[in-house]
């Protein structure tokens, strides 16, 4: 037997059970090695019969005294009854539905007969206990027992005699994890964690076993970022000079002073790109943390030294926010140009003055970036269309990238790289990503982050609303609207009235805040001014409506969550959130960010008419917890990465043995492969190694 012979050709692996391996993905013997229990059962502590206790789970050793076997009608099957004995006294053993035990089981034969004691009618005994013969060494019994996941037809049992034949081929494997890493972390050898993962000794001795596949794993993904980072930092991008004197002028007139977050942002941003390896930074801050700032200064100091940069935001509304933004920040400073393009809008802004779609033609826009003359370009992913040329593009900067995922966010690189240049890069979120996380996803990313909030900010207020309280809500937005205020109202993500199924099956969110709008505009506030927004509604349509609710034309702005991201108006005040349990944390903070932007006093109302115990007590956290990256671990615990970030369609990656809470191992496993590459450029002496590294980068990227 070797690790490649196929299962087929052991001896007890008849045809059937060939099929049946298969369907689990084994094929060979390496394949049984590599299928790791998902959790033990305690059988290791062995008692006499005497010492017996209901409630324990153990092992009791001794000699069958009697074995029969019965039909049961109750039970409607076949009923094995067992006396066994030991020199302390006699235990009663009942199994259902095993009639092969009194085939394989002869009075007088020594067993080991592990289980959980219970209160029988005479006394203590076993019901369908395991049961093995008390020869050679125990694999069912009398120890740590793994169990298996998801056996499809194959008994665990026969799985566990399988494994542990196939585990004498351990021997003909090889560490593939370097033995300078293995000492240097004191990382348990393949051979004996792979024996140990399976069969463990004790508890102690599985924890060593899980510390090497945990290690491993993050090592691979580290080694992964970190060859990442150093193949792009072979890429020559174009050396922007920090402009000093610029800079500082556009800060002094800054309506605002920065806060020290904003500004050292800035600064590692600013010297990341006078060199000439790209950038490649995340910048993170929580909603109104004043992130576009840093940006526009990013894109300011690229332009003045004659480079282009290019702003992505996930959807049309917020690029054209950034245009206004941006050509309103840019207004003293001489000659700065702003373009804006999406699939329905463009716009021009230079000198003062901002030349909308009916006074420009798109055409002449597309020639202006293509002539390096529009120094900043915000739009939509579609910027980084083949048919877009720039003409010396220096600076990508995608905002908001959570939304965006980590595919998307190589897929952007790559294309913009595919295009000659290799721009600095600066992605934005304000979906904070707890720091295990960000070490383990962003790896290959520097991080900046702007903590605190600029100051005059009042903290918003967030109340769970009772469903009595509704009317009371509703009156205290009639109040604040007659102060001059503004109000969000987010509407359920579902059809009221319909289960989850119909959103998986096209939910039609068009109908639900019409039908919200009507029985707000009929019934609750027929005096106000109200307009309604939608993901339905053509991009024009929802450029107006964002533009006159920021104008002040509206009161009340009822919306699904298309108002989530990015959306900016001071005066809005009050954010009411319908159906609130069915958000995460980070999404209700993502929608209570819209409020708070000005000097007022801001509240959020959560509505949630019926939930579970646990949705409350989520929401309530919610309500109490102000600071975003407070509020993104705590969701990250308790729904897990794949919930929060969605791991699907984002790439993160599932972790088998390690776990995102495992901090202190993640920041080992970096500074291992940053110490390993250094010292081992050339990873040609380690095939294994280096073909696990590409295996990983198979399965977690593309
Ligand atoms: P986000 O980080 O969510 O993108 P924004 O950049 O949209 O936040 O900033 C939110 C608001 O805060 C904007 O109206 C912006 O003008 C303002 N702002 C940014 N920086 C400061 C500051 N240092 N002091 C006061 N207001 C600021
Ligand atoms: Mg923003």
């Amino acid at each position: 037997m070797h690790l490649d012979t196929r299962v087929q050709e052991l001896p007890t692996v008849k045809k059937i059970l060939a099929a049946r391996l298969k369907t689990l993905g084994i094929e060979t013997v390496k394949d049984l090695i590599f299928y790791f229990p998902f959790r033990y059962e305690d059988y290791a502590r062995i008692v006499s019969i005497k010492e017996l206790r209901v409630g324990e789970t153990v092992s009791v050793r001794g000699t069958v005294d009697l074995i029969a076997q019965r039909r049961s009608w109750k039970r409607k099957g076949m009923i094995t009854e067992i006396l066994l004995n030991d020199a302390t006294g006699r235990l009663k053993i009942i199994c259902f539905n095993q009639p092969y035990l009194s085939k394989i089981l002869t009075q007088g034969q020594e067993v080991v007969v592990a289980g959980t004691v219970r209160e029988g009618r005479t006394g203590v005994q076993f019901t369908n206990p395991t049961i093995e013969k008390a020869q050679g060494e125990l694999t069912h019994t009398a120890r740590l027992v793994p169990i298996y996941p998801n056996t499809a037809g194959v008994t665990t049992r026969n799985l566990r005699f399988l494994i542990k034949k196939a585990l004498v081929c351990v021997e003909e494997m090889r560490d593939w994890l370097p033995a300078d890493i293995l000492r240097a972390y004191k990382v348990p050898p393949l051979q004996k964690s792979l024996i140990a993962i399976h069969f463990p000794d004790t508890p102690a001795h599985f924890e060593r076993a899980r510390y090497r596949f945990a290690f491993e794993e993050l090592f691979l993904i580290q080694m992964r970022s970190e060859l990442r980072r150093r193949a792009k930092s072979q890429n020559h991008a174009p050396v922007i000079p920090f402009d000093q004197k610029t800079i500082k002028d556009f800060v002094a007139h800054l309506p605002f002073e920065l806060t020290k977050d904003q500004r050292v942002a800035t600064w590692d941003i600013v010297r990341d790109m006078a060199r000439a390896a790209p950038m490649n930074r995340l910048l993170q801050g929580d909603v109104g943390s004043g992130k576009t700032v840093v940006g526009a200064l990013a894109c300011l100091d690229a332009a003045v030294n004659g480079f282009q940069a290019a702003w992505l935001a996930p959807t049309e509304i917020l690029a054209r926010q950034h245009f206004e933004t941006l050509s309103e920040l840019y207004r003293a400073v001489p000659g700065m140009t702003v373009a804006l393009l999406t699939a329905s809008a463009h716009a021009y802004y230079q000198t003062g003055e901002r030349i909308g779609d009916q006074k420009v033609k798109k055409k002449d826009i597309l020639l202006r970036i293509e002539a390096g003359e529009a120094r900043v370009v915000a739009g939509t992913h579609a910027l980084l269309q083949a048919s877009i040329k720039f003409n010396n593009l220096a600076l990508l900067i995608v905002d908001e990238q959570h939304r965006f995922g980590v595919r998307q966010r190589h897929a952007l690189e790559k294309q913009a790289r595919s295009r000659g240049a290799v721009p600095h890069f600066l992605s934005m979120t304000a979906t904070p990503i707890p720091r295990s996380l960000a070490l383990t996803v962003y790896g290959d990313l520097a991080i900046s982050s702007i903590k605190t909030l600029p100051t005059g900010r009042k903290p918003i207020m967030s109340r769970l609303v009772p469903p009595g309280k509704r009317e009371a809500a509703y009156q205290f937005i009639r109040e604040h609207i007659r102060t001059g205020r503004q109000a969000y109202i987010v509407c359920p993500l579902i059809e009221p009235g319909l289960g989850e199924q119909t959103a998986a099956f096209g939910y039609n969110e068009r109908k639900a805040v019409l039908e919200e709008f009507k029985r707000l505009h009929e019934q609750v506030f027929p005096e106000l001014r109200m307009a309604m927004l939608h993901g339905k509604l053509k991009s024009v349509e929802k450029e107006r409506i964002r533009r006159e609710f920021s104008e002040g034309r509206y009161d009340i702005l009822v919306s699904t969550t298309v108002v989530e991201v990015g959306i900016d108006v001071p005066n809005a005040s009050i954010m009411m959130i319908e159906g609130a349990e069915r958000f995460g944390l980070a999404q209700l903070h993502q929608l209570r960010g819209r409020v708070g932007r000005g000097s007022h006093q801001s509240f959020c109302f959560l509505f949630a008419d019926e939930v579970s115990e646990k949705a409350r007590e989520r929401l309530e956290f919610f309500v109490r917890i102000t600071d975003g990256f407070k509020l993104a671990e705590q969701d990250l615990a308790w729904r897990g990465p794949g919930e929060v970030y969605g791991t699907m369609q984002s790439g993160f990656p599932e972790l088998k043995f390690a776990s995102f809470s495992d901090t202190r191992l993640i920041v080992d496993a970096r500074a291992a492969a940053e110490e390993f590459l250094k010292n081992t450029p050339d990873l040609r002496a380690y095939p294994e190694f280096r073909a696990r590294i590409a295996d990983a980068e198979e399965t977690h990227l593309e």
